[in-house]
């Protein structure tokens, strides 16, 4: 089990895998959210076992599609935790224990501020990787 909760622990959750892949997003949105670490998750693998009533959901204004999820008493970013999706991000900040995975690509680095340096070999894409 790989547990993972906000600051003051109103929520947790477990994954029962590792997740997927950790990728670093560098747009202006992720930033500000503190949310700019990611992990994309399996929704089987993902549990939320306390807190749920807790997380609200911030929908972006138009122009924008990512819903994000935060605690409500906190505030601390958990990426889209509530998705129906089958795979989905969540903060790489909210883990508890080591994900396993470690950072495998950053995102929008065209976006990125002048004061903040990457200091990996990890790949780079200007905009997003499926572009
Ligand atoms: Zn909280
Ligand atoms: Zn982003």
């Amino acid at each position: 089990m790989i547990r993972g909760s906000c600051s003051c622990k109103k929520v947790e959750f477990e994954l029962s895998n590792k997740p997927m892949i950790m990728g670093t997003c560098h747009c202006s949105r992720c930033r500000k959210a503190g949310s700019s670490i990611l992990v994309i998750v399996k929704s089987d693998d993902l549990k939320i076992t306390k807190g749920k009533e807790t997380i609200s959901t911030y929908r972006p204004e138009s122009g924008f599609k990512y819903l994000r999820n935060f605690c409500s008493n906190c505030g601390t970013s958990l990426g889209e935790i509530l998705s129906k999706d089958s795979s989905f991000p969540i903060s790489a900040n909210c883990f508890d224990d080591d994900p396993i995975v470690r950072n495998e690509f950053h995102e929008f680095v065209s976006a990125k501020p002048d004061w903040y340096d990457i200091c990996d070999t990890a790949k780079q894409f200007l905009e997003h990787p499926a572009k």
